[in-house]
């Protein structure tokens, strides 16, 4: 029998790891899917990379578990530049994701993953991050994959004090209350400011992307037809009446304490 976790390294799937840790689940390895932007770029956020390879990863290790790294052959890049051989838009770049359906996780995330399930012995429980206060994804639960977090009786809410206790908690909560690469469509306006705000390099990828010619996806989220140079335009305005009310305030103060 080999046990092994699938760790993204967000809460759950983390706690897991620890709980496996505290209680002496057998386990036999970690498993990890980078999903890739390009050759170079990974697609998680460059904190969360940073808290995987420097902290999280010598840490597991540290307790005995091997941590493996899978990457697909394909990048987001690839699927952006894939050329689409049907259909209306047969000849044109697929671009960004269509109405919603990610291609980059059937490409880059569920691909490798699979090529490596084969690669293992029938006998193989796999431990899932999912918690006590997720009954619906407990319930679909097959039979070769457990859920230590439901063992264990662990919530969602739990698993991030766990995580916090064992100074395991990725960065990425101070931002957000969910991992996933950078680029998502998925992605919430506090992910997109964040990413504008701190890693503009990805931020001005993304919107020089929206300009590409020939796309069958023109705009970041074709199924709320909501683009990125919109959304650079909200923050700039919001940012603008930001400084402005600082202005305003600042000057108003002035005024009040010549006249005091
Ligand atoms: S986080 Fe978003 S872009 Fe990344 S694989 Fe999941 S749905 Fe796709």
């Amino acid at each position: 029998m080999k046990y092994i976790a699938s760790c993204s390294f967000g809460k759950d799937s983390l706690a897991t790891v620890i709980l496996a840790h505290e209680h002496g689940e057998p386990l036999d390895e970690i498993v990890y899917v980078e999903v890739m932007f390009d050759n170079e770029i990974s697609g998680e956020t460059p904190e969360h990379t940073d808290f995987i390879y420097n902290k999280a990863i010598p840490k597991l290790e540290s307790w005995g578990y091997p941590v493996k790294v899978l990457r697909s052959e394909k990048t987001y890049m690839d699927c952006f530049n894939h050329i689409v051989v049907r259909g209306k838009t047969q000849g044109k770049k697929r671009g960004f994701p269509m109405q919603g359906h990610c291609n980059v996780n059937g490409n880059c995330k569920l691909a490798p993953i699979r090529k490596y399930m084969k690669e293992q012995p029938k006998n193989l429980i796999q431990y899932v991050g999912i918690a006590l206060d997720e009954p619906k994804r407990l319930a679909r639960l097959e039979a070769n994959r457990v859920s230590l977090l439901a063992k264990y009786k662990y919530t969602e809410q739990m698993a991030f004090e766990l995580c916090k206790e064992y100074n395991l908690l990725s960065p990425i909560y101070d931002f957000t209350n969910r991992g996933g690469c950078w680029f998502c469509m998925n992605a919430k306006d506090k992910e997109l400011r964040h990413l504008r705000d701190n890693h503009s390099e990805l931020w001005q990828r993304l919107l020089a992307l929206e300009n590409e010619p020939n796309l069958a996806g023109p705009i970041w989220n074709t199924l709320t037809q909501t683009s990125l140079h919109d959304k650079e335009e909200q923050f700039y305005i919001m940012d603008n009446q930001i400084n402005l009310f600082q202005e305003n305030d600042l000057s108003l103060r002035k005024n009040v304490d010549k006249y005091k």
